[in-house]
């Protein structure tokens, strides 16, 4: 039989993922992988589920072919606007998803982890939206560089902690949040920001997200008469929005799928996040996947210059399909991020989060016959980040004057 990278019956993407907690946690996260798939494919989840993206969200989400970009490229470049989307990313998809599925299973306290505060910002949203208690953890480090996002989630109603353990950022509050959810695992739901964490969550998370292919299909064919493109390209942080992107071409081998995560400062700079390159087999969060980590196994901290892939692990569904060659993963430095993040601007009129261009920069490292049909995901956009981008004006090169 041919090989499937979606999750086996096991929680198994390969050698990657499973569900490895600890044993307060073993009864809600076996609740949760008993309950998931019943739910979410039923009609009455369904239907709301599509309702609140449809007039919630705002989806679906437009598929713009980008026509200068096209030309410098050499290629037909077409983005999927998930900068377009209520609260600004891809993160809103997962999060009505989930909080639909914590109604359904009784909850009555959410609980999230945020880096750049995107997610943080789309929990407290849901929450907001639908009346449930919301508490945020987030890195000391991002709580400071992600100001305005900390804001929108008190304003939203949520508490939000500041975690002062490790280095103080993503990784950290994944872990403070895990702790939270020891001590609360009867009334709490954990809503993941990414295809991360125990099964069933990285497969939830790509479900969730599994709507910006569904579209990419049908638009796609509207618009240039066939249903699938060469190219699918995307920035991975924990790997969601690229999950989303691929995941109705998963087995599509006509499709070929380029990721771009973050080099920091370059791989070999000791100032990275590239867990691509610089990984290798452990396990963080409840899951087995590639982690940057010492020969003793402690985890090293992740630089990168944009909070949202500042993460020194990878999605176990991500981590097998590119040991198994079905994806290419790049390397994309902050300094060219920052450029192609001005490219997009000037050459679109489309300000993109810092995490979306690493997707952008990636252009620049493929080649391409003339007919060939690019999709690249625009995973959020860059008002976030305009403070970074003035402050990196110099890496702009002609963009950068003014
Ligand atoms: C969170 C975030 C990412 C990274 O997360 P993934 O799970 O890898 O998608 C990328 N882009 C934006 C805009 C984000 O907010």
């Amino acid at each position: 039989m041919k090989e499937s990278f979606i999750v086996d019956k096991n929680g198994f993407y390969g050698d990657f993922g499973g569900a490895y907690v600890p044993e307060i946690l073993y009864k809600c996260v076996h609740d949760l992988q008993d309950t998931y798939l019943s739910v979410i494919e039923s009609e009455e989840f369904r239907k709301e589920y599509h309702a609140l993206l449809k007039d919630y969200a705002g989806r679906p989400s437009p598929l713009y072919h980008a026509r200068r970009m096209s030309e410098k490229y050499g290629c037909r470049l077409y983005l999927k606007r998930e900068d377009l989307n209520h609260t600004g990313s891809h993160k809103i998809n997962n999060t009505i998803g989930q909080i639909l599925l914590a109604k359904k299973m009784g909850k009555t306290r959410v609980i999230a982890e945020t880096g750049a505060g995107q997610h943080g910002v789309a929990t407290a949203t849901v929450c907001a939206l639908t009346g449930m208690e919301c508490e945020v953890f987030m890195g000391a480090t991002d709580v400071e560089r992600q100001h305005t996002n900390v804001e929108r989630m008190k304003m939203l109603g949520a508490k939000v902690h500041p975690v002062y353990t490790g280095n103080m950022t993503l990784s950290d509050a994944c872990s403070e949040a895990i702790r939270d959810w020891c001590c609360h695992p009867s009334d709490t739901f954990y809503i993941i920001g990414s295809t991360l964490g125990p099964h069933p969550y990285p497969d939830i998370v790509a479900r969730m997200q599994s709507v910006i292919s569904e579209e990419i299909k049908w638009q796609l064919q509207e618009k240039t008469g066939r249903d699938y493109p060469d190219y699918l390209v995307a920035c991975i942080g924990g790997g969601s929005n690229a999950a989303g992107t691929i995941y109705q071409y998963i087995d599509d081998e006509r499709v070929k799928i380029v990721l771009a995560e973050a080099g920091g400062q370059g791989i070999e700079s000791g100032y990275t996040a590239a867990t691509f390159h610089r990984g290798t087999v452990g396990i963080l969060h409840g899951s087995k996947m590639y982690v940057m980590q010492n020969e003793d196994g402690q985890i090293q901290e992740a630089f990168s210059i944009s909070a949202g892939l500042d993460y020194p692990g990878a999605g176990p569904m991500h981590c097998n399909m590119a040991a198994k060659k079905r994806s290419e993963v790049l390397a994309v430095n902050d300094d060219e991020a920052i450029r192609a993040g001005y490219e997009l601007t000037r050459m679109e009129g489309i300000i993109p989060a810092i995490e979306s261009a690493h997707a952008v920069a990636a252009l620049q490292k493929m080649s391409f016959k003339k007919d060939d049909i690019v999709v690249l995901t625009i995973s959020g956009r860059g008002d976030k980040d305009v403070e970074t981008y003035l402050k990196n004006k110099n890496l702009a090169g002609e963009y950068g004057n003014f």
